[in-house]
């Protein structure tokens, strides 16, 4: 005789509870949960009314998430007296998306630099000029230009700012760029992910919102994608852009997040070792005779060297670039010939990384573009890791060998 199956009990449903009991986490749980529920309508209306006061579904906030969005927008905001807010996106490039999104419309116009993230870019002149925002490059280091192109042009309503810049870590004057947008009734937002706040505060200088790719130097291990928008007017902030991350769907995700918060503790140890093996290489560089030039703020022969002290404290950062004399043989031949530092696409990690730009990231870039944006054949671009700066040398010593 074949036996029946038992039958399935009436109630199999276990309603599902916070356990309670326990005392508060010493480190940030991840609150893996699409949405929150309420005890009742009324607490839901309450809730929906006035979405600062709690969390309803992950997209609009998240307790991790929002969690790390204050630590980071507090260490931007750190000794300056200002409120700052931040909200966590799930890459710098979704911050950025949001910022521009959040507060340009049709007709606006953004005034920034050409040697921008690259992505940053493509952004501006394959989506958000499309979108009937016209976008104007110039050179932000020169204030004569900025000023004149401020005063013949009333509708440009942002300043996009990104210091250190890609390759050559030229630097734009925060405070005279901001004074000037300001005069002229326009935002300055400033990617600030190169510096990190550790090394550079672009509050203390007027900035009105800063971005990040969390990805880099916040995260620092390279093992999560996420962005974070702060802006110093918390109202504005949350009317224009919290809400243009939640209508996108633009928001981070709880676990990477997490990864990036994880990377934060070590932030300052972190920075500080970038910055010391940063400039050992940079010195050890410039006096190598296969070397024609070094590109970090922290050398005196920077073009930037004074403004970079006054606007950056306690180091100059990790990434740093240099040109071969023997051009773009000399440049493949070297990074090929690195042991112990990696070729990767990205930067910020704790290992040594290295890009040959002209063969990468900028190869579809026309040849004399490139050149304009000081990317020659023989530039390689360096993101100094922590390991031990002898280490770091050695390597570049023996690859630099004739
Ligand atoms: C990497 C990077 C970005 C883009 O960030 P993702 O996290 O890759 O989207 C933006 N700005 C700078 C300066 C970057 O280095």
């Amino acid at each position: 005789m074949i036996s029946k199956p038992s039958m399935r009990p009436d109630s199999f449903v276990v309603k599902e509870q916070a356990e309670n009991r326990t005392t508060a986490p010493h480190i940030l749980p991840i609150y893996a949960t699409s949405s929150f529920a309420f005890d009742n309508l009324d607490a839901c209306i309450e809730v929906f009314r006035n979405p600062a006061t709690a969390h309803t579904y992950s997209r609009y906030g998240n307790p991790t998430t929002d969690a790390v969005a204050r630590k980071i927008a507090e260490l931007e905001a750190f000794g300056l007296g200002i409120e700052a807010y931040g909200i966590m996106t799930s890459s710098g490039m979704s911050a950025i998306s949001a910022l521009l999104l959040g507060l340009l419309r049709s007709g606006d116009q953004l005034l920034t630099q050409g040697n921008l993230y690259g992505g940053t870019t493509e952004l501006l002149a394959d989506i958000l000029q499309p979108l009937g925002v016209e976008v104007l490059f110039i050179n932000l280091r020169d204030l004569d230009q900025v000023e004149q192109t401020l005063r013949t042009h009333p509708r440009i309503r942002m300043v996009y700012a990104e210091t250190p810049a890609n390759p050559t870590l030229a630097c734009i004057d925060l405070k005279a760029v901001a004074q000037l947008a300001h005069k002229h009734d326009a935002w300055l937002a400033v990617d600030n992910t190169f510096a990190t706040p550790l090394l550079q505060q672009p509050f203390a200088f007027g900035a009105d919102f800063i971005v990040h790719s969390a990805t880099k130097f916040l995260n620092g291990h390279g093992n999560s994608i996420a962005g974070v928008v702060i802006g110093r007017d918390t109202a504005l902030t949350r009317q224009r852009i919290w809400r243009t991350v939640k209508l996108i769907g633009a928001n981070c995700s709880p676990f990477e997040a997490w990864l990036a918060h994880n990377g934060l503790k070590t932030l300052a140890l972190r920075m500080e070792r970038h910055s010391a093996n940063a400039l050992a290489l940079a010195q050890f560089l410039e006096q190598h005779p296969a070397v024609a030039r070094v590109n970090y703020p922290g050398l005196p022969s920077h073009l930037d060297a004074e403004l970079a002290r006054q606007q950056m404290r306690g180091g100059f950062g990790a990434m740093l670039s240099f040109e071969l004399k023997d051009g773009f043989d000399a440049a493949l031949r070297c990074v090929n010939r690195l042991k112990f530092c990696s070729l990767a696409p990205t930067l910020g990690d704790v290992d040594t990384l290295v890009l040959h730009p002209a063969s990468s990231s900028h190869l579809n870039v026309p040849r004399e573009l490139r050149l304009q944006n000081g990317i020659t054949d023989g530039l390689v671009r360096v993101s100094v890791g922590i390991e031990n700066s002898a280490d770091i040398i050695a390597d570049f010593g023996q690859a630099l060998e004739q």
